[in-house]
């Protein structure tokens, strides 16, 4: 493709995409496809000679969108939504224009400090301390790409500030030369503890299988709404100890992906000055974009956050109006990354570096080489505004806020827990049936969503609420599309009531009948 044709088909593409936005809302949401269908129709092995370009895309079309499962659609309230915008997606075909890795300052400074300046520009309008601003720097932020990755990164400079604190060689040094000695790694790396709770996101455990350590999932309980307390952790942590165990990370959750449980920050804060080894990380991946309405703010323990916590985790690229994908990582204090991450063969030595006037992200993060993901945050904060941002932030609120009045009032469905910003968990309950009790309601509420699964008008995720009391079979409404409107909301949640009375139609008192 040359430069002429290019431009042709860019346009090209463009219009395609155009068409598709405007036919998002008549489209099914979900893929209406069969497993296999792609791999039975593609050939097996690349084409020998080079296709023409209109037909590779046409093939787009025809091949790969009937097997795409619209999450953009205004009918998208699965999961949570994962937000793209038109701001997003310009600013990633630039970014590819201009493709480079962005490891060091040197590779293309404009990346590193665009990157500097956009991660403060969210970090004040969330509201974090100046503490993890890049400008102080001291703390600051950097672009990832998942949540999952960020808590890994957060997981090994946890492990590695808890060694050299053993060690007593917490930040000796400067600039990353810190060693921990074999000695004391040998002694106590194997004797590590990651602890989350039971609503701990898959995350935790991936970390600490990546770690080769044990994740421990603490209990919680429907009276404290989820949430993971402090004497729990207390409990847990004790216990470790007592047994020669080391605890390194604790990783609490504001915005629990099953309910948006909102763990006690400030408990286990207090609980963890007991225990200098260990590291909070704050995992808000959904919700932590929502400090940026001063409102909320107290609900989902912002003060607690800035007082107490190592490193946070948000992802714009869930609820934050920028195309995937787009996670941010906030660190209190920087060494507990670059002493982590730095490892500087000669050919990556700058003379910008050694001075210690730039940032590498290499040494930030796990891999060398990154995406140039600072370019969608400009274009959409530019573009939005603040005030842009939280009003689309507002507008999924209030569309929870609106359904929950429905769910509320209804005859045969039950809100499970409060609902939380822009989440609304419920569940099949008519309360005009006592016979129908919690093992029974579990049975049809997974009736309800398989039912709801078969059909491709509506996509909504099932969960089970563990806690100390019992398990709940549920099911989610995440609202907070960029393209969603209340109509939108309305006309998933009748399909649910009548999905919900075939239902209990089909309970003899006994079982369910076909
Ligand atoms: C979505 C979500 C994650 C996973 O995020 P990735 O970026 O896909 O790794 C983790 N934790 C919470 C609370 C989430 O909502």
């Amino acid at each position: 493709m040359d430069i002429e044709q290019f431009r042709k088909a860019g346009y090209a593409a463009i219009d395609a995409i155009c068409d598709y936005y405007q036919t998002l809302s008549e489209r099914p949401v979900k893929a209406q496809v069969q497993p296999g269908y792609l791999l039975d129709k593609l050939p097996k092995e690349a084409p020998a000679k080079g296709e023409p370009f209109n037909q590779i895309a046409a093939a787009f079309q025809n091949d790969v969108l009937p097997g795409i499962t619209h999450w953009q659609s205004p009918q998208f309230f699965a999961y949570f939504p994962a937000n793209s915008t038109f701001e997003g997606m310009i600013a990633d075909l630039y970014a590819a224009s201009v493709s480079n890795p962005g490891f060091n300052w040197i590779c293309s400074p404009a990346c590193t400090e665009l990157e500097q300046v956009v991660v403060d520009w969210v970090a004040k309008m969330l509201g974090l301390a100046p503490s993890f601003w890049t400008s102080s720097g001291v703390g600051g932020g950097v672009i990832m790409g998942s949540a999952s990755e960020a808590a890994l990164t957060a997981a090994m400079a946890a492990r590695e500030r808890a060694l050299r604190r053993i060690a007593g060689i917490e930040h000796a040094a400067e600039n990353g030369d810190i060693q921990v000695p074999e000695e004391i790694r040998r002694k106590n790396g194997q004797k590590l503890v990651i602890y989350g709770s039971t609503q701990t996101h898959s995350l935790g455990s991936k970390a600490a299988i990546m770690l080769g350590l044990p994740f421990r999932a603490i209990p919680v309980s429907a009276e404290d709404s989820y949430s993971l307390r402090g004497d729990a952790v207390k409990q847990a942590i004790d216990a470790d100890v007592a047994a020669g165990l080391v605890p390194f990370l604790v990783i609490a959750t504001v915005g629990t992906t099953s309910s948006g449980a909102v763990d006690r920050i400030a408990e286990i804060g207090e609980v963890l000055k007991a225990y200098p080894t260990v590291f909070l990380h704050v995992d808000a991946a959904w919700a932590g974009v929502a400090y940026a309405l001063p409102q909320y703010r107290e609900m989902l323990r912002l003060t607690e956050l800035n007082e107490y916590v190592d490193s946070f985790c948000t992802n714009l690229h869930k609820w934050g109006l920028t195309t995937f994908d787009c996670t941010l990582l906030y660190v209190r204090d920087r060494r507990d990354l670059t002493q982590t991450f730095d490892v500087t063969p000669a050919f990556l030595r700058s003379k910008e570096a050694d001075a210690g006037a730039v940032i590498d992200y290499r040494n930030w993060q796990i891999a060398l080489g990154r995406r140039f993901r600072s370019l969608k945050i400009w274009f959409v904060l530019r573009s939005f505004g603040v005030e842009g941002f939280q009003q689309h932030l507002e507008r999924g609120i209030s569309q929870c806020t609106l359904l929950a009045d429905i769910v509320g009032r209804s005859k045969n469905f039950e809100i499970v827990t409060k609902p939380s910003l822009a989440l609304l968990v419920f569940r099949l309950s008519p309360s005009s049936r006592a016979d129908l009790t919690g093992d029974i309601l579990d049975v049809l509420n997974q009736r309800l969503h398989d039912r709801l699964n078969a059909r491709y008008d509506v996509f909504l995720t099932q969960t089970v609420l563990h806690s100390v009391e019992r398990n709940i079979f549920c099911i989610r409404f995440a609202m907070g599309g960029v393209h969603t409107t209340f109509d939108d909301v309305q006309a998933t949640w009748s399909i649910v009531e009548a999905e919900g009375e075939e239902v209990l139609k089909r309970w003899d008192g006994d079982r369910l009948i076909e």
